[in-house]
Order: structure tokens, then C-alpha cells, then sequence
């Protein structure tokens, strides 16, 4: 068989082999000049799909194909590396796909840990407003929310 018409054929298959949104994240880590890895599809995809931030071990249990610990660690540090994963200490380190989304804060359960996006920012108000006295600009913020989640708020009730 004609070898470019082989490669042709195996990229046809490839592609009937991933979902649509396997194929933009693909195309997400590939923009940013890494190679696309089994690995890094799966965890990037776990966190896409998690809607939420999640911790290692949450990763874990969520990529399948028995990959251990220490490679997933390594995959999201290279995930975050080219800003595609950002990593928030939280009590605990988690971990959140950066596809997509705008600079936002997140409420965090003071019981579990469950954490969710807020579109609520700071610089919605007037830094004016601040009252600082030696500042001359305020170039960035920290803004965490914490409560309970309806689950702890049940179960504390
Ligand atoms: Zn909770
Ligand atoms: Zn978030
Ligand atoms: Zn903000």
C-alpha cells in the first residue's frame, strides 16, 4: 500500500476513535506545542467534564488505564506549565481545566472541600473604593467565598 495513503487511512480511524470534544482538547494541548499523549487527553478531559475543581486523587479515579500517581502528577504539571491546568491551595492543592474560561473566584465548602465557579469579582466594585494610601495601582486580587454545600448544609442541620 502507498505509505502516504496508510497514514491518510490511520488518521481516518483515529479520528472515528475520539469524540468531538476529545478532538478540540486535542487541539487545545497541541496549540500550545506539546505533544498530544493519552495522559494528558484523559486528565484534561476529567477536569473538563468535572465542572469543578478537583484534587489529585479525585484525578486518579477518574482517568482510567491504571496510570499511577506520580505520572498524573507530572501530567498536570506540564498541563499547567502551558496554561492549560491551573492549580489553586485550597486547605488541600486542586486542580481545574483552564479551557475557556474567563478570570473567576470560587465558593469553597468549609465541610468537604466541594468548590464551584462565582462570576462574582472585585473589580465589578470601584477599586477606588479600597481606601489604600501607599498604592499607586492594584494590579491583581485574591477572592476566595466559603460556606456550605446544600449536601454538608443537610446533614449539619
Ligand atoms: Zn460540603
Ligand atoms: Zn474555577
Ligand atoms: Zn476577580
Amino acid at each position: 500500500m502507498n505509505p502516504a495513503y496508510a497514514n491518510q487511512h490511520k488518521g481516518d480511524k483515529l479520528l472515528e476513535r475520539f469524540s468531538a470534544e476529545e478532538i478540540s482538547l486535542g487541539v487545545a494541548i497541541n496549540a500550545t506545542g506539546k505533544r498530544v499523549t493519552p495522559v494528558r487527553l484523559d486528565v484534561l478531559k476529567a477536569l473538563v467534564q468535572a465542572k469543578r475543581l478537583l484534587s489529585i486523587k479525585e484525578i486518579v479515579e477518574k482517568v482510567a488505564d491504571g496510570h499511577d500517581l506520580s505520572t498524573i502528577y507530572r501530567t498536570l504539571e506540564t498541563l499547567i506549565s502551558v496554561g492549560l491546568v491551573t492549580k489553586t491551595e485550597m486547605g488541600k492543592t486542586l486542580y481545574e481545566a483552564n479551557i475557556g474560561k474567563p478570570h473567576h473566584h470560587h465558593a469553597i465548602c468549609t465541610s468537604c472541600g466541594y468548590t464551584e465557579d462565582v462570576d462574582v469579582c472585585i473589580s465589578n466594585l470601584s477599586l477606588k473604593n479600597l481606601g489604600t494610601r501607599r498604592f499607586s495601582a492594584i494590579n491583581g486580587h485574591n477572592l476566595e467565598f466559603f460556606g456550605l454545600c446544600k449536601k454538608c448544609a443537610i446533614i449539619t442541620a
